[in-house]
């Protein structure tokens, strides 16, 4: 049975072509690493603080910059939420698939659980039907349906997907209801249906992304 990652779902949709390389001939093409040198430092130590390791050499180390975006996600109104995981790995099967991602970390009150998910570059264009957005909201649906947390008390909940954008020190918010499920849950098998039933290797053509994309050397001839 396939399964999907959100990564998988976009690269897809933004190229086909794109997709064949990295996913099925398993391409890795290298990258600025410099981009994401800053984004990783925070999720970890971001995923240290929560389990309640002690951090104070790592908040040593980190240079003004980084001590800046640490700041403003330690003061964010929903990383200090009630935690339940962090670095959450999950799935869940929609149709004939499974769909999975691993979540930055799920908060709780007494009203809604929180997906968070930190952003150190840009938030998503359209934040409602980004890919990450649908596959970890059903996936955290699924999950409270079949095995409600240990850790939460009463059986009643409302999700949202919270990206805390660090860059602008402000927060997108984004909210769940079973309508929406379906509507995510449809759309997420209509292009897992298109990934299963391409014809790979695609054609493709040049585009205004291509400039911008790491296989270009070995895709444009
Ligand atoms: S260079 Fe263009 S056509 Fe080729 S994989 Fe990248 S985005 Fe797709």
């Amino acid at each position: 049975m396939n399964s999907f990652s959100p990564n998988m779902l976009k690269t897809f949709k933004t190229c086909p072509k794109k997709y064949y390389f990295k996913y099925i001939q398993k391409i890795s093409m290298p990258q600025k690493i410099s981009l994401f040198e800053k984004g990783k430092k925070v999720h970890a130590l971001a995923n240290y603080y929560l389990r309640g390791d002690d951090i104070t050499k790592m908040e040593k180390a980190l240079n003004c910059e980084e001590k800046l975006t640490w700041e403003h996600l330690k003061q964010n109104e929903f990383f200090q939420k009630n935690y339940i995981n962090s670095e959450y790995n999950l799935s869940c099967k929609i149709g004939d698939y499974w769909i999975g991602g691993r979540l930055d970390a799920l908060m709780k009150d007494e009203k809604n659980y929180y997906i968070l998910d930190y952003k150190t570059g840009s938030t998503p264009k359209n934040p409602e039907y980004d890919y990450q957005t649908m596959v970890y909201l059903l996936c955290t649906s699924k999950l409270l349906k079949n095995q409600p947390l240990k850790q939460v008390q009463g059986d009643a909940y409302n999700i949202k997907f919270v990206y805390i954008d660090l860059k602008n020190n402000q927060n997108v918010l984004i909210d769940f209801s079973l309508e929406k499920e379906q509507e995510y849950e449809k759309m997420l098998i209509e292009i897992c249906d298109k990934i299963t039933n391409a014809q790979f290797p695609e054609e493709a053509e040049y585009t205004a992304q291509c400039d911008f994309c790491e296989y270009k050397k070995i895709c444009i001839k």
